[in-house]
C-alpha cells in the first residue's frame, strides 16, 4: 500500500500548496528497471552527445527560470531573487560538466613495464542521490550534471517538502532531450531509502542532509557493500583579524549568516573576532543586523523569508532560548513577525557558554553568535572546537595568519577575504562529521567511477 499524502506547504503562511501520493512499490520497482536498461546505452553514449543535451538543460533552466524560482519560493520560502540566482547557477554547472567531463574523465597513463598501462574511468550504473530542501535545484545539479556527464544515470529522491521543485528537475532533463532512464524522480520517503540502496541495480549513493539521514545512508550504504558520498552539516567559524577591511568583513559576515535565511551548511554560524577589532566589529554587525528586512520573501525588498518548515522555526527557538538561558547575551531586539507561516527574526547571540547549543550544535536559520578571540591560535582552537568540520573563512591581509588559518583550520575549505560558497570548478565537502568525499570540479565527476587499471603488455 502506499504512504499516505505528501504535503507542499508555503512556510510564509502555513497554507498547503499540493499534496502528492508517493510511489508504490511496483512503481519504484519500474523506476529502476528504466535506470538500468537506460544505463546499458547511455554509458556508451559519447560526450559531445551528453555535452549536446547537458547545454540543452541549461537551456531550459533559463527559460523556465521564472516558473522553477517562484515553485522554489513557494516550498521554502527563500527570497526571490536568491531563487533566480540558484537557476543560473544549475546552469552554470551543467554547462561546466558539458565543456570538461571529457577532459576530467581522460586516461591517466602510467609508466610500468608494460607496453602501456593507464588508467580509465567507466561509469558504474545508476546512482540514488537524497537530497535537501534548502538549495532544491543547487542542491540536485550538482550531482546530476556530472553524473550525467559521467555516463552513470540518476534517481533522486528529493526532501519530502519540495517535491513540486523534484518533479521539475526531472521534466528539465526530459525536456532537453535525455533518454527516458537517465534521470528520474521517485517520489519516495526516507522510509524506503534503505530499501532502494540496497536493491542489486543501484550501485551508489550521494546523500547532502542532516547528520542522522548521513548515519542512516552510510549504514545502508555499507550493509549493501556499496560506495557513498555525505555532505552534511556545518557550523562555520568566520574569523575575524586586526588587518582585516572591516566593513567588507561586516557585509559578508551578514551574507554569510543570513544568505537563504540561514539555511544552509557553509553557512558562517560562529563568528570569532580579534579583541583588537571587535567592538567595531560587533557595531557594525548588530546595526547590519537591525537593518535586514524581514519579509514576504516573493518580495524583492525582502532580505529574509521564513524558515522551511514549522519544526526547524521550532528547534532553532529551542535552541536561542537555551542558549540564552545558559548565558549568552541577546544583541538583537526581537521584532514583530506575521502570525501564519514560520517566521524568525535573524538574531546576534553574544558569546554562548560552552556547552549551550549556540555553541555546541548547528543553528540553521539566521541566528549567529559572536565571541572575542584573544589571537589566532585562540580562534583557530574555538573553531576546531566543534564536531562539524564543513567550510572556514578568515578575514585577514596579513600572510602569516592565512598559512596558519590554511594549515590548522581542521575544515574541508578554507575561504579567505571571501565566504564560503560553492563553484563548479572547485572541490566541495567537509571533514569530521560535516561528512566525506568530494563535489564538483574533477572530484566530483570521478567520485562514482570505476578507476580501471588496464596494463597492455
Ligand atoms: P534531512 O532531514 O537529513 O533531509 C535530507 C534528505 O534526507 C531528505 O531527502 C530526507 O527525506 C532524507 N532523509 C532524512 N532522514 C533519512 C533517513 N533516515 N534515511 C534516508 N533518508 C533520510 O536534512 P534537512 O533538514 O532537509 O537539511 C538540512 C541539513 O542538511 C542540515 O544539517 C544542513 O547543514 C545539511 N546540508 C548540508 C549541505 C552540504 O553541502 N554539506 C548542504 C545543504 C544542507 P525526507 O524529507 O523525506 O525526510
Amino acid at each position: 500500500m502506499p504512504d499516505r499524502q505528501v504535503a507542499s506547504v508555503n512556510p510564509a503562511t502555513g497554507e498547503t500548496i499540493e499534496t502528492f501520493t508517493p510511489l508504490a512499490n511496483a512503481a519504484i520497482d519500474s523506476a529502476l528497471a528504466r535506470a538500468e536498461a537506460q544505463f546499458a546505452s547511455w554509458r556508451l553514449t559519447p560526450f559531445a552527445q551528453r555535452a549536446d543535451l547537458m547545454r540543452k538543460a541549461a537551456a531550459v533552466l533559463e527559460a523556465r527560470r521564472d516558473v522553477y524560482a517562484r515553485d522554489m519560493v513557494l516550498e521554502m520560502g527563500k527570497p526571490l531573487a536568491q531563487a533566480e540566482a540558484e537557476i543560473y547557477k544549475c546552469a552554470l554547472v551543467c554547462r561546466h560538466y558539458a565543456d570538461h567531463a571529457e577532459g576530467y574523465l581522460s586516461d591517466e597513463v602510467i609508466r610500468t613495464e608494460a607496453k602501456s598501462a593507464y588508467v580509465r574511468h567507466l561509469p558504474m550504473g545508476p546512482v540514488l542521490a537524497v537530497m535537501p530542501w534548502n538549495f532544491p535545484f543547487w542542491q540536485v545539479f550538482r550531482f546530476a550534471a556530472p553524473t550525467l556527464m559521467a555516463g552513470n544515470v540518476g534517481l533522486l529522491k528529493h526532501a519530502s517538502n519540495v517535491w513540486r521543485c523534484a518533479l521539475h528537475i526531472e521534466d528539465v532533463f526530459r525536456e532537453a532531450g535525455f533518454p527516458e532512464g537517465c534521470f528520474q524522480t521517485l517520489l519516495i520517503g526516507s522510509g524506503a531509502v534503505k530499501g532502494v540502496i540496497g536493491d542489486r541495480r543501484v550501485r551508489a549513493v550521494t546523500l547532502t542532509g542532516s547528520g542522522p539521514a548521513g548515519r542512516s545512508v552510510a549504514a545502508a550504504a555499507g550493509d549493501a557493500l556499496k560506495p557513498s558520498l555525505l555532505e552534511l552539516g556545518g557550523a562555520d567559524a568566520f574569523i575575524v583579524m586586526p588587518s582585516a577591511d572591516l566593513p567588507k568583513a561586516v557585509e559578508t559576515a551578514v551574507n554569510a549568516r543570513v544568505r537563504n535565511n540561514g539555511q544552509s551548511g557553509i553557512a558562517a554560524k560562529r563568528f570569532l573576532v580579534h579583541a583588537d577589532v571587535y567592538d567595531e566589529f560587533r557595531t557594525r554587525f548588530v546595526a547590519a543586523f537591525a537593518a535586514l528586512k524581514v519579509g514576504d520573501p516573493m518580495d524583492r525588498a525582502s532580505d529574509v523569508g521564513p524558515l522551511a518548515t514549522s519544526k526547524i522555526r521550532d528547534k532553532l527557538a529551542q535552541q536561542v532560548d537555551a542558549s540564552v538561558a545558559a548565558g549568552a547575551r541577546r544583541l538583537t531586539p526581537l521584532q514583530a513577525l506575521p502570525d501564519k507561516g514560520w517566521w524568525f527574526a535573524p538574531q546576534i547571540l553574544e558569546a554562548p557558554p560552552a556547552g549551550s547549543p549556540a555553541a555546541e550544535e548547528e543553528t540553521f536559520g539566521p541566528v549567529a553568535s559572536l565571541w572575542r578571540a584573544t589571537s589566532l591560535e585562540d580562534a583557530i582552537t574555538a573553531a576546531n572546537d566543534s564536531p562539524y568540520g564543513l567550510g572556514s573563512a578568515i578575514f585577514t591581509q596579513d600572510q602569516g595568519d592565512i598559512d596558519q588559518a590554511v594549515r590548522d583550520l581542521d575544515a574541508g575549505s578554507t575561504f579567505v577575504n571571501a565566504l564560503v560558497a560553492s563553484d563548479p570548478r572547485l572541490p566541495f565537502g567537509g571533514v569530521k562529521e560535516s561528512g566525506f568525499g568530494r563535489e564538483l570540479a574533477a572530484d566530483g565527476i570521478r567520485a562514482f567511477m570505476n578507476r580501471k587499471t588496464v596494463s597492455i603488455s
